[in-house]
């Protein structure tokens, strides 16, 4: 039996209707969109109808008509590195940067390398034992000189979202730019670029049944940013390379399909993920929910069972469950999530730390398995444990 699947923050499936759209783009449309004949245009045209679904997706139609500038990059990593580098290169030096410590990697590696070579000043916003932001204390650091504000849509770990409206209404009081990396977020809850005042917006079609390999970077009209690719000049500079046109009429099918379905899809996921961390709390007293479970991700429950090291349930489970014990970036590396060390939880509760997150293949018939599976495994190492004593 393959294991059940509870890994969607990390990837999910290419939708079949996607694949299908992605399909003839391969070998019979296979025209490069810069070419001048029929090939080229047609290329061309599934790129700016992509670019249309994926602007629709998050709200980033001009009120004046037309989109704000989508570039389509390898993923939300390439996304940000270009539009932290590349707003960085083209402010006033050092650029300051406010940012909490638990956005994902390519946030934090893109600052902090701009710090290390002198081009970023990098000012810490605190976040609270949920991943909340103190907006108080964010409105404080905006006062004090920022040029750049980089909060993510929603934490790929403990799934916690934040308040981008309040937020971006902040940035704007205070004439500040905001990077808003929603790579988690995207498809899943609504967003909404332009009325926000969002000025820089990440995502990846990985993460929302699209191809690997494909993202977008959403640019607020007018905002100057350096590219980081340079070559041919393609996407109006911003970043130089043959169009992957395949992936990117895939990351646009997926943004039109959770356009239309993520509203009754995510409120089945979060009624699938509430059941599945019921069943768990009925059987596991001790049972800690990390992030805020008043506004998270609706496929997101990420858990913690003290005195039980992650590692020993996974071994317990022999292979039955596909979950992940930290994001699957950092697995990698072995270390302690940075996630959980920035909401300070204590060690105990790191090293039992699971994140489970659902998806729509997800069913009640594997939620419901995978609860009794986790149950079982928990009451049997208990049991171990008492014995020993
Ligand atoms: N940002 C967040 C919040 C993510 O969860 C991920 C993927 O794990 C990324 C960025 C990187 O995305 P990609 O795999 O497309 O580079």
């Amino acid at each position: 039996m393959s294991a059940i699947y509870l890994d969607y923050h990390a990837t999910t499936p290419v939708d079949p209707h996607v694949l299908a759209q992605m399909l003839p783009w391969f070998s019979q449309d296979f025209g490069n969109p810069s070419s001048n004949h029929s090939y080229g245009y047609d290329a061309s045209k599934a790129v700016r109808q992509a670019a249309t679904q994926v602007a629709s997706l998050v709200g980033a139609l001009k009120p004046q008509g037309g989109l704000h500038t989508v570039v389509f990059t390898s993923g939300a990593t390439e996304s940000i590195n270009l539009a932290i580098k590349g707003f960085a290169a083209k402010s006033a030096q050092p650029c300051r940067i406010a940012l909490m410590a638990l956005e994902h990697k390519a946030v934090l590696d893109s600052s902090k390398y701009l710090e290390q070579t002198g081009q970023a000043e990098l000012k810490w916003l605190k976040v609270d034992s949920k991943g909340r932001l103190e907006l108080a204390e964010l409105e404080n650091v905006l006062a004090s000189g920022v040029d750049l504000l980089v909060v993510m849509a929603a934490n790929n770990e403990i799934g916690t979202c934040y308040p981008l409206e309040v937020i971006g209404q902040l940035t704007k009081k205070y004439g500040v730019s905001f990077f808003c990396d929603a790579s988690q977020a995207a498809g899943k809850i609504p967003l909404e670029f332009e009325a926000w005042g969002i000025d820089l917006m990440a995502l990846t079609a990985h993460k929302f049944y699209g191809p690997k390999g494909s993202g977008a970077l959403i640019v607020r009209s007018g905002l100057q940013l350096q590219a980081q690719i340079h070559g041919g000049g393609h996407q109006q500079g911003l970043r130089s390379g043959t169009l992957n046109v395949p992936g990117i009429v895939g990351l646009g099918a997926a943004a039109a399909q959770r356009q239309a379905e993520m509203q009754a899809d995510e409120t089945q996921i979060a009624a699938l993920r509430d059941a599945f961390q019921a069943q768990l709390q009925a059987a596991i007293p001790e049972l800690v929910v990390n992030g805020d479970t008043d506004f998270r991700l609706p496929g997101n429950l990420h858990i913690a069972i003290p005195g039980l090291a992650n590692h020993q349930l996974l071994a317990q489970l022999a292979g039955k469950l596909a979950f992940s014990t930290t994001s699957a970036c950092n697995s990698a590396l072995d270390v302690s999530s940075h996630v959980l060390c920035a909401i300070g939880q204590n060690q105990e509760l790191m090293r039992g730390a699971l994140r489970l997150s659902l998806g729509k293949p997800s069913t009640a018939e594997q939620v419901e398995a995978a609860a009794t599976a986790l149950i079982e495994a928990y009451q049997a190492l208990k049991a171990k444990q008492n014995a020993l004593v």
